[in-house]
């Protein structure tokens, strides 16, 4: 059977309905539902995009669509009771696109088709009123001559402007439309060499074919791709009858939003204009008047129109954008659509609608993106701010920061004690940045990717990074950077907006986060839906009760590393780097211990009742040295050694592949004192924490581990420092050893692995760095243009890659579950904190995902949405 081609609604009936977008675009759809439920929708039908992907594809109509727009036209004729090409009483008709995705303003709309020399003036007869017929005939000529007749607007608009105020304050000389009109068929004729058509069904046939072809226009193509709309959509026509909001006194047009789509208040937000069409809105010569107007000025059209707009929100139970024109009294709705809304609004009216028993609490959960939680969260750009963008780098850690630039770690300290607030900017961040990255509003690096330093600090401490940013070089010598052709140095202000990589020269206004009463409310409704467990990767006290201020019920990664790097430590550690022998460094490491136990005792504190997962040392030693001579030098006084032997000490641990190198638990089984101390710290901390009556659930992880033996061997040796604490404390506490899974051969023989440990957690920043061979701190060099090629689209230690790296995950699962049924499983990598990975961890059934404190409200979200079988949309959308 030939499939319809027009769909036909009005008269409170329709063929159509809201579940048909695909053939009848959004528009058609919404017009045919409110047709449904009995709003005063204006007469029309709706042709399906499968019509225009026809026309576009063959260049002609496809069979059968005259036959049926005719029949279309019959039926308006017959519900409005005029006749189209009429010269007493004529329809008019509007010609609307409307594709299944939106896309504003992007394709083509030909209104008051129907008019001609004769009908106009049946028009100005029927209406009483000459100056409205003309006005609608000179509007006609000059959309159709633009957008079916290519003639442009510019002349048209040229001669309006002259007329234009006059006209509008109702004082135009006798004669002077009939002046335009004539005026605007001499451009068609001009332009075109024809006169502009007379016949209407000449101008619909026109007009329905320019929408079509409008699909194809270059605006249209570049929003398709912008937004990732498939070309081959094709869209819908609408040919619907016109009602007039320029008919006098007692017309008006306008927008309405059924609540407040910045704050989210229920309250009809939106503006009108009286005796206007809609287009004179968008124009915006005259100002509209709020909404709230309308209930003073009109005050029967407020309520019919407040009781429409009930109506129409009960209905798709969704907030609504819909436009309305009164004409001659008579309220008519001609468009809805869901409204856009702020982040912030939208949280509000999910929850405030479950509260009004709208929708249920899983809707509202599936109704929120996960980057609508991520703006809440930090400091965006103001939505109305203007700026250029001035380089861009990749988006490290969401949200926008502004400062004076520096460039080193002791100038951000510097100056922010000044009061200052500054970007540090640096070619790489490494340990000796962290001070001044705590310091500082935002961080811009010229190399490293998304797992690297930079990016990793900087979404740990909840700052905005760009990374990556290969278009400026950074000169430490001359403290400048160069950027844009410019040069900036300390003082000047940049910009960065960390979550779609910009850099901008200067400031640009900023709006600040929060988590509403309603987001929170949200939150815990997430958490009454989800399977998935949530922890935080935290380091410090601060990290932790931050992590539990968003929720986490747990620490899933404590990377111990971190605290050594504190500037208090940092000395001891070299000591210990530097001591000739285990003796040497034992000493170092005994004043160590104290500190290190110092650490846990208050991280536990705060973590009381939720087990911390705490990580023996994993970089290798040579991150604590310094790498240039002054510094060695200045460290060689300090300790008291010759220069020669920290010089030796740096070459000895120098190494080609430090990532593939002496790292991991390699370090702690050939040096066991280190790991000895750091297991020592935890238990004693544990245990004095148990005696303040709190519960502790310490679990020890093994970093690195790509053999069964290696966690043997390192296992055995925190069981008996384990032993040895409670036995001189007299206390015992439960704990657990496991390690990370972050070596592929760990995953091949994880079976293996699962013999010696009680958990798994899945370390996907190096699992995804030696599965692809890509290194996570140097793959910018060449990413972006991988990128760029198409060789690959997605940065796999942004979102992970669920085929290769997701595939080891899932052997894993299967091959220490075999071993272990009970075996507990995370993941800490970055990718924990990733939308489409939360979904793949839910899916591959782990226990938990363990992310930065601040990623902790969206990991709660998805994993909520994940387990309401929402499809997790990326995270960068
Ligand atoms: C990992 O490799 O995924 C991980 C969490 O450890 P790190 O980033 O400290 O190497
Ligand atoms: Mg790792």
């Amino acid at each position: 059977m030939r499939k319809k081609l027009v769909y036909l609604f009005g008269n409170g009936k329709a063929a159509g309905s809201a579940g048909m977008r695909d053939i009848l675009g959004g528009k058609g759809a919404n017009l045919a539902e409110m047709c449904r439920i009995g709003l005063a929708v204006p007469p029309g039908f709706t042709i399906t995009t499968a019509a225009c992907v026809y026309y576009l594809r063959h260049g002609r109509m496809v069979p059968g669509l005259k036959r049926e727009v005719a029949k279309g036209l019959k039926f308006i004729e017959k519900v409005m009771g005029r006749r189209f090409g009429d010269p007493e009483n004529p329809l008019l008709v509007s010609v609307r696109s409307g594709a299944r995705a939106s896309m504003p303003g992007m394709m083509d709309t030909v209104l008051n088709i129907g008019l001609n020399d004769i009908t106009v003036e049946g028009l100005a007869r029927r209406t009483n009123n000459r100056r409205f017929a003309l006005d609608a005939y000179r509007r006609l000529i000059q959309m159709f001559g633009d957008v079916v007749l290519k003639t442009g607007r510019e002349e048209f608009e040229k001669i309006w402007r002259d007329v234009e105020q006059d006209f509008s304050r109702g004082e135009i000389a006798e004669g002077t439309l009939e002046e335009v009109v004539a005026k605007f068929k001499a451009i068609v004729r001009d332009r075109t060499q024809r006169e502009f058509p007379q016949d209407p069904n000449e101008q619909l046939w026109l007009a329905i074919e320019a929408v079509f072809k409008s699909w194809e226009n270059p605006r249209a193509k570049e929003y398709r791709r912008i937004y990732s709309i498939p070309d081959d959509w094709g869209t819908a026509v609408n040919v619907q009858a016109m009602v007039f909001g320029n008919r006098g006194a007692t017309s008006a047009t306008g927008v309405v939003f059924t609540r407040d789509p910045a704050s989210g208040e229920r309250q009809l937000y939106g503006e009108y204009l009286a005796n206007a069409q809609g287009e004179d809105i968008v124009a915006g010569l005259r100002t509209p008047q709020p909404i709230a107007r309308l209930k003073e000025d009109y005050p029967e059209v407020y309520q019919e129109l407040a009781k429409a707009l009930s109506r129409l929100e009960r209905h798709y139970r969704e907030m609504m954008d819909v436009e309305w024109t009164v004409e001659e009294g008579r309220l008519w709705i001609l468009q809805c659509r869901s409204g856009k809304r702020t982040p912030r609004a939208a949280v509000k009216i999910a929850t405030d609608m479950v509260r009004e028993r709208l929708i249920t609490k899983a809707e509202a959960l599936s109704r929120i993106g996960p980057e609508i939680l991520n703006t809440l969260l930090h400091k965006t750009i103001a939505p109305e701010a203007k700026y250029t963008v001035a380089a861009r780098g990749i988006p490290a850690s969401p949200g926008a920061a502004k400062g004076e630039l520096v460039l080193f770690s002791h100038r951000a300290v510097e100056l922010t004690e000044q009061g200052k607030k500054v970007i540090l900017v640096r070619h790489q961040t490494s340990a000796d940045d962290v001070k001044g990255m705590a310091k500082a509003e935002g961080i811009l690096t010229a190399a490293g990717g998304t797992t690297s330093h930079a990016a990793v600090v900087a979404r740990g401490m909840g700052k905005p990074a760009v990374v990556g940013c290969e278009a400026i070089q950074v000169d430490y010598e001359r403290g400048v950077i160069r950027i844009a052709g410019q040069e900036l140095k300390e003082g000047d202000v940049l910009t960065i907006n960390g979550s779609t990589g910009e850099v901008i020269i200067g400031a640009v206004e900023m709006v600040e986060p929060e988590l509403s009463g309603e987001a929170i409310a949200l939150l815990e409704w997430a958490d009454d839906f989800r399977k998935l467990r949530v922890r935080a990767n935290a380091d410090t006290p601060e990290d932790a009760q931050r992590a539990r201020h968003f929720g986490a019920e747990g620490i899933g990664l404590c990377r111990t590393e971190h605290m050594f790097f504190a500037q208090d430590r940092v000395g001891v550690m070299q000591e210990m780097i530097l001591a000739l022998d285990a003796e040497g460094r034992k000493k170092a490491l005994d004043k160590l211990l104290p500190m290190q136990r110092e650490d846990f005792v208050a991280i536990f504190r705060v973590m009381a009742g939720l087990p911390v997962t705490i990580r023996t040392l994993d970089p290798p030693l040579h991150e604590f040295l310094p790498t240039d001579e002054e510094q060695m030098k200045l460290l060689a006084e300090k300790l008291g050694v010759t220069f020669e032997r920290v010089l030796n000490t740096v070459k000895r641990l120098e190494e080609v592949n430090p990532m593939l190198g002496f790292r991991g638990c390699r370090l702690g089984i050939i040096h066991p004192e280190i790991t000895a101390m750091q297991a020592r710290a935890i238990f004693e901390a544990a245990c004095q924490v148990k005696k303040e009556g709190l519960k502790v659930f310490p679990e020890v992880m093994i970093p690195l581990v790509s053999d069964a033996r290696e966690l043997a061997h390192e296992r055995r040796l925190v069981e008996e420092v384990a032993a040895a604490v409670f036995k001189e404390v007299g206390v015992k506490v439960a704990y657990r050893v496991g390690t990370m899974i972050e070596v592929p051969r760990a995953a091949l023989i994880a079976d293996e692995v699962a013999e010696v440990a009680d958990f798994f957690s899945f370390g996907t920043n190096d699992l995804t760095q030696l599965t692809f061979a890509f290194s996570r701190d140097d793959y910018g060099k060449f990413f972006p243009d991988y990128k760029r090629l198409g060789v690959m689209s997605e940065d796999p230690f942004e979102t992970l890659d669920i085929k290769g790296v997701g595939g080891l995950l899932q052997m894993a699962v299967r091959l220490g579950r075999k071993v272990n049924p009970r075996l507990k499983i995370g993941i800490c990598g970055e990718h924990g904190g990733d939308p489409r990975t939360i979904e793949f961890c839910h899916k591959l059934g782990i226990d938990y995902v363990s992310c930065s404190p601040y990623r902790l409200p969206i990991a709660r979200l998805v994993a909520a949405q994940s387990a309401l079988g929402k499809k997790v949309e990326r995270s960068s959308d």
